[in-house]
């Protein structure tokens, strides 16, 4: 008796796109099934060390794959774990990867072909070259066999088998356009090609094709690049165009020995700010696969990583929640995230413009380091890179625009005490920040934190080498003690000033009331008449934005509106009577033309088009 199965709608469609695909590469099925394979026999490898007799009379764990020509079919078998008749239906009938279901929504309706080449199909790549798979498999320790088969056009059967040893066995019908996979020579090639790494024998008509010991415990040397990469795709299960961004192969010697094969991903993946999300990287012990995402071998952090790394003292049968706590583990988190941070601030020394993609893509996530990994938090400081006022190419979004904090350090002004900086939500916006203008001036570098998470380390690290890390859009800006580049106007002229801007202040406040929390000179603008800033003793203004997201945000953090005492506008507003209509109308439009410039939203943009337009009329009138 077979039941009748539907697969999952995204199943369908994923079959879809493979069956109509334009493969190039069609051969890589055979490496999803060889992958497949190697995982079934680490996993029954690892299941043994508590259960030996899982092992029964067949110790010897290998990957099989046979041909029939006359039957027009190639078969691959491994003595693996096996699944059993949930499993067969839950793996092979359903996407358990949030990132391929990503993917799919993305691809959906256009039939994006590169999108579609990008990633990996797993087992469904079988029906790029089959027009019938049929899987038999029998779970370790189980006495029944069941048997999956499906023509992958939206149904598959699952029926009760005969089969006389443990593992799985999957056979594809081959279709009349994939004839080449029938021969001999074709099969060992791609094998060879793809799986070389794999550290179990792969024996295609009974001739072993594969090196057949883990790459990662090969010398470096006798490694191509090659060999890497494949090995990263089958670590990973990466995207088919995606390749290692930095390869990090080391055998650490010592007080604990052991070997890491680490790689950092060109592109990002789709759930890298998913909370679920684990690191990539494999725990191996002498060889034996552990488990995936071990939460105390990496810091989240580095979350980006994958790859394994393979301990020769920690104890074989030991619990995932012992291995979590143990101080073994914890010695190789911190010396691994050391590792991969030298490396890190390596190429950002040597190759600042290979550093930029992975900075693009990365740095906001290294950045969470800053602010919950102390341990490294010197380090992380050298590594972490900023755009910055300081632009040798004007305007250029590129590898030239990006800083670091010791080259900061190293530019700053005779009596600047300050490492300063601006947060804003994106680039151009911290670029057009008025706040700017008396920095500039004063040829001081401003750094830009565009990035949510900067909002939370920079108030948790406070200074870098001693110098304190100062918002210019809060408290006050004092640039006297910078030398240099003073304003034009005299110290009596700039005091005139002020004097004469104060009855204004006070008008204004009144005009404003319940609009901002107080109206001050400012000192930080040469061109615009107003911008607005933060109290010293509230949180930064970008910050405040973010936190009045959240619906209990306190209302009463409020902003100061800075007047420019030397502007034009406000001299002529100096001139009207308090109770005037013109004057209470240019400060709504100033306040509001502030707020714009900060990206945020107006309180009342019919008054402000009301009031803009009754300037433009008067504007074009006059002239
Ligand atoms: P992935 O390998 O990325 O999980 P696949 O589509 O390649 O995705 O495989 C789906 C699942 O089917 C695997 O995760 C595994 O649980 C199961 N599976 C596939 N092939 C085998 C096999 N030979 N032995 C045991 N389980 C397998
Ligand atoms: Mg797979």
């Amino acid at each position: 008796m077979s039941e009748q199965h539907q697969f999952q709608a995204e199943v369908g469609r994923l079959l879809d796109i493979v069956a109509n695909a334009l493969y190039t590469d069609r051969e890589i099925f055979l490496r999803e099934l060889v992958s497949n394979a190697a995982d079934a026999l680490d996993r029954l490898r690892y299941a043994a060390i508590a259960d030996p007799a899982l092992l029964e009379n067949d110790p010897t764990l290998k990957i099989s794959i046979a041909f029939d020509t006359g039957a027009r079919t190639v078969t691959v078998s491994d003595n693996g774990i096996g699944m059993t008749k949930d499993e067969l239906a839950k793996n092979l009938g359903t996407i358990a990867h949030s990132g391929t279901r990503e993917l799919l929504h993305q691809i959906d309706g256009k039939k994006d072909l590169n999108l579609i080449g990008q990633f990996g199909v797993g087992f469904y790549s079988a029906f790029m070259v089959a027009d019938k798979v049929t899987v038999l498999s029998r779970k370790a320790g189980a006495e029944e066999t069941w048997q999956w088969e499906s023509d992958g056009k939206g149904a598959y059967t699952l029926a009760e088998h005969i089969k006389d040893a443990r593992g799985t066995e999957i056979t594809l019908h081959i279709k009349d356009d994939a004839s080449e996979f029938l021969l001999e020579d074709r099969l060992k090639q791609v094998v060879k090609k793809y799986s070389d790494h794999i550290g179990f024998p792969i024996e295609v008509s009974g001739a072993t094709v594969n090196e057949g010991s883990a790459l990662w415990m090969r010398p470096k040397s006798d490694i191509t690049k090659a060999q890497y990469k494949e090995f990263y795709h089958h670590v990973s299960g990466a995207l088919q165009m995606d390749e290692p961004w930095l390869t990090l192969h080391w055998k650490a010697e010592g007080a604990f020995e052991y070997t890491s094969l680490l790689f950092i991903p060109e592109m990002k993946p789709f759930d890298l700010y998913d909370p679920r999300r684990q690191h990539g990287v494999k725990l191996y012990v002498k060889r034996v696969f552990i488990t995936d995402g071990l939460d105390g071998l990496l810091p989240p952090f580095l979350r980006f990583l994958k790859g394994v790394v393979d301990s020769e003292d920690l104890p074989l049968n030991i619990s995932r929640e012992m291995l979590q706590n143990s101080p073994m583990v914890a010695k190789m988190n911190s010396a691994i995230t050391k590792k991969v941070l030298d490396a890190l601030q390596e190429k950002a020394e040597k190759h600042p413009g290979e550093f930029y993609q992975f900075w693009s893509l990365f740095g906001p996530v290294v950045k969470e380091g800053l602010y919950d990994a102390h341990a490294h938090r010197l380090q992380l400081c050298k590594v972490a890179r900023f755009h910055s006022t300081y632009n040798k190419h004007e305007d250029k979004d590129n590898v030239e625009s990006l800083v670091s904090l010791d080259e900061y350090v190293g530019r700053m002004k005779e009596g600047q005490e300050h490492i300063y900086y601006l947060s804003a939500s994106d680039l151009q916006t911290a670029k057009n920040s008025p706040q700017l203008e008396a920095f500039k001036a004063k040829g001081v570098e401003v750094l830009f934190m565009i990035d949510t998470i900067d909002e939370f380390w920079i108030p948790m690290q406070n200074d870098y080498l001693g110098k304190k890390l100062k918002s210019i859009t809060r408290g006050e800006a004092d640039l006297s003690k910078v030398k240099g580049g003073d304003k034009k106007e005299t110290k009596e002229e700039q005091e005139k000033s002020a004097a004469d801007a104060a009855p204004l202040i006070e008008t204004l406040k009144e005009i404003l009331k319940g609009e901002v929390k107080d109206v001050t000179l400012s000192e930080r603008l040469v061109d615009s008449p107003v911008c607005l800033v933060a109290p010293e003793s509230d949180v930064d203004i970008h910050m405040q934005r973010i936190l009045k997201k959240s619906a209990d945000y306190d209302k009463r953090h409020q902003h100061i509106l800075e007047i420019n005492a030397g502007h034009p506008v406000i001299k002529k507003m100096e001139g009207l009577s308090a109770n005037d209509e013109l004057l209470k109308d240019t400060a709504f439009l100033l306040l509001d033309q502030a707020k714009i410039l900060e990206g945020e939203p107006l309180k009342n943009p019919t008054e402000f088009v009301r009031r803009m337009s009754q300037a433009i009329e008067k504007g074009l009138l006059a002239g």
